[in-house]
């Protein structure tokens, strides 16, 4: 059995809610593992991978070269897109919104119909296929941010959502104080698949490294209420392990507002991330 098939047994059995020694039993009829040393050998090489999740692995899944090529008509026309509505409001944008702008604007010109074609196979194919086990808060391409339920956070460029999400954020900010900053808030299925694009093509088209460390489209948590901070004047370094070094990161350690999603040596095929804010369980 592949790794990541296995992979996918023990996530399915621990999802549903067994105990990691059930987990164990129970994958091990499931993958014909009849000992506890090829689970080892199983487990240990998938942590190495994570630790490495920016490398290519040997089980890594690619897009063809027609798909590369689509991809990268996509991010063009994705980024004329967000010059066209601007950034702040790109976070927020639909897919039917980008549709639109699109055709109406002769700059950015109609996604062809290989594009969205393309792009929806992105969204609604099973992403275990290669390699991320998370879950899947958005189930349509079509889902939308509505404007009345999010709040643009002042100095940030990022919008949260009303209700948990800000009183979560604005209490952070009380506690921790002017240290911390939102990195990243609401991310729409446009904004996402954009991240995500992006990351690929930097991948060379390789969607298991991509979803190692940036979640599909449809799979984040950005899409439902979760946010990233960070430590003022870090930069991008706030979204590497360096940020466990921050007095910031110390601090909403010790308040207890770290309730990581995606822990160190998680079984959902995504890297650390200690500066994701778990806002929806
Ligand atoms: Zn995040």
């Amino acid at each position: 059995m592949k790794r990541r098939d296995f992979l996918k047994a023990v996530v399915g059995v621990i999802i549903g809610g067994g105990f990691v020694s059930e987990a164990l039993a129970a994958t091990s009829t499931i993958a014909g593992i009849t000992t506890p040393e090829d689970y080892d050998s199983h487990i240990k090489d998938y942590l190495q991978k994570m630790r490495h999740f920016n490398l290519h692995h040997e089980e890594d899944v690619h897009l063809d070269w027609k798909e590369f090529k689509l991809l990268e008509s996509c991010i063009k026309r994705f980024r004329r897109v967000q010059r066209t509505v601007g950034h702040g409001n790109f976070y927020l944008l639909s897919f039917d919104d980008a549709i639109r702008i699109a055709r109406n604007y002769q700059r950015v010109g109609r996604f062809s119909s290989a594009e969205l074609e393309f792009l929806e196979k992105i969204f609604y194919v099973d992403a275990s296929h290669y390699g991320f086990f998370g879950v899947k808060p958005l189930k349509n391409i079509t889902d939308r941010v509505q404007k009345r339920q999010v709040l643009k956070v002042p100095y940030t460029g990022n919008y949260l959502y009303r209700g948990l999400p800000t009183e979560t954020y604005n209490k952070i900010k009380r506690d921790v104080g002017d240290k911390v900053i939102l990195t990243s808030g609401v991310r729409s299925v446009i904004k996402q698949s954009f991240l995500f694009l992006n990351k690929t093509y930097r991948s060379k088209g390789n969607l298991s490294l991509a979803s190692r460390s940036l979640a599909p489209p449809g799979y984040s948590y950005h899409g439902i209420g979760d946010f990233d901070v960070g430590q003022v004047g870090l930069g991008v370094a706030n979204f590497t392990e360096r940020f466990t070094t921050t007095r910031v990161y110390k601090q909403l350690m010790n308040l207890g507002y770290l309730k990581i999603r995606y822990t160190q040596d998680n079984l959902l095929g995504v890297r650390f991330e200690p500066w994701h804010i778990k806002v929806n369980s």
